[in-house]
């Protein structure tokens, strides 16, 4: 209680200091003043700070991680922190993710899961449970598994990507302003040529719909896996729509990532992103290096044994960055993700409820702490945010209601989370 007063008093400090700051300057002042906030940052594990882009240092997002509610034991969250502290996770299904996402409001991201299969069946009922988890606060929808043949099931996932049903969720995606994680096997099993046409005009006719007169994308879709396709076949389709991202997760030579048959003649060799010395393949560098903003790293921990491999996936993945340019791996590594996800957040509003206020300030400074954070909530306090439009308003905070705020924080009484 005395280490959290102390951080508390000098948040109070710097928080009436900087918005005095701003009163005078304007509001880009805040902008400009990070290194008071820094200072006065709690040491804690979830501060992010940048790291170079050598092998064993570089600072990892998570941008495809699910959680096996069958599998996973109780606790495996705070020990993957603990151990392997990535600086951002995201959670695509399965389970309460978003419990996990409230404890940790500038590091998890809770996605939306549903099976397509059901949503094909019973759009109804699936849309309106994905209303339900959008209203709660998740962050992102996927994976959308929605051609995967090496999944089985019956009937096999080999649906189109813009089935209705699909554009009714991609609609849903740009209404909140969230990403869409997709799973979509690029070959067939029996890697018939003619389905790749079909897979790019399916793209063709959704994609660029959600791109605004300004060119800014309104969904962003991550292409999970980078469709277990190889660099020549997408480098066409990432030049084609500004909005398509790929995420490198499962892109591994690793024990618990074998046997991942994609389609007939998918060997280990076309899995992995380098040669079996550890050299990264030119072809994926120079894709990388092209669109270093659309290329996000992930684990895609959740079949079985890729948990208990998470140090190794790590491992291997900084060793691939690091043949990189240290602005491309850095990105890749975690600054887009944090781009897509931590803007979110930077919005303010991290118990997603409309409003960027006193709650959301007290979920960081119960559950975060970093000085990231904390300059995002400074910069919106007062952000109301209007989801139908994906606009916000930011009225200009006051010095008195921020200082408030900030006092309110140094009561020393439990609260129950909000
Ligand atoms: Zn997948
Ligand atoms: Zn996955």
């Amino acid at each position: 209680m005395v280490a959290r007063l102390k951080v508390s008093r000098t948040v109070f400090l710097a928080s009436c200091l900087l918005f005095m700051t701003c009163g005078k300057a304007g509001g880009g002042a805040l902008q400009n003043a990070p290194g008071t906030i820094l200072e006065t940052a709690p040491a804690s594990e979830t501060v992010t700070t940048p790291d170079t882009a050598s092998s064993g240092s570089l600072q990892l997002f998570d941008a495809h991680a699910h959680q096996m509610t069958a599998t996973y034991p109780a606790g495996w969250l705070e020990s993957l922190f603990a151990e392997h502290d990535p600086s951002g996770i995201t959670l695509l299904g399965i389970g309460n993710v978003l419990a996990h996402q409230m404890n940790y409001p500038t590091k998890v991201f809770a996605f939306s899961y549903f099976k397509v299969n059901e949503l094909v069946l019973n759009s109804t009922v699936v849309l309106s449970d994905l209303d339900t988890d959008l209203s709660n606060g998740t962050q992102g929808i996927g994976e959308v598994s929605i051609h995967h043949f090496s999944a089985g099931g019956n009937p096999k996932k080999e649906y189109k990507f813009d089935e209705s049903e699909l554009i009714d969720v991609y609609e849903r995606a740009k209404l909140n302003g969230v990403p869409v994680t997709f799973h979509y096997d690029y070959h067939d099993y029996d890697d018939d040529q003619d389905h790749h046409d079909d897979f790019e005009s399916e793209l063709g006719s959704t994609l660029p719909g959600y791109i605004d007169a300004s060119g800014n994308p309104e969904v962003n879709f991550i292409w999970a896996h980078a469709g277990d396709a190889q660099p020549d076949e997408l480098r066409p389709l990432l030049a084609k729509f500004d909005n398509l991202h790929i995420d490198i997760s499962s892109r591994n030579p690793l024990e618990s990532f074998e046997g991942r048959q994609v389609y007939a003649a998918y060997t280990k060799e076309l899995q992995r992103l380098d040669e079996e010395d550890g050299t990264i393949k030119d072809s994926w560098k120079e894709l990388f290096t092209d669109y270093a903003d659309r290329v996000l790293y992930g684990s895609d921990i959740g079949p079985q044994g890729r948990l208990a491999q998470y140090g190794e996936i790590q491992e291997y993945y900084r060793g691939i960055l690091a043949q990189l340019d240290p602005e491309v791996a850095e990105k890749i590594a975690y600054k887009n993700a944090q781009s897509l996800f931590l803007d979110l957040v930077v919005k303010g509003d991290i118990n997603n409820d409309g409003d960027v206020d006193g709650e959301d300030f007290l979920i960081w400074q119960r559950n975060d702490g970093t000085s990231e954070g904390l300059t995002n909530l400074l910069n919106n306090y007062g952000t109301v945010t209007e989801p139908l439009t994906g606009a916000s308003q930011v009225p200009e905070p006051s010095t008195l209601s921020l200082c408030a705020l900030a006092a309110f924080t140094l009561w020393p009484t439990r609260r129950q989370r909000v």
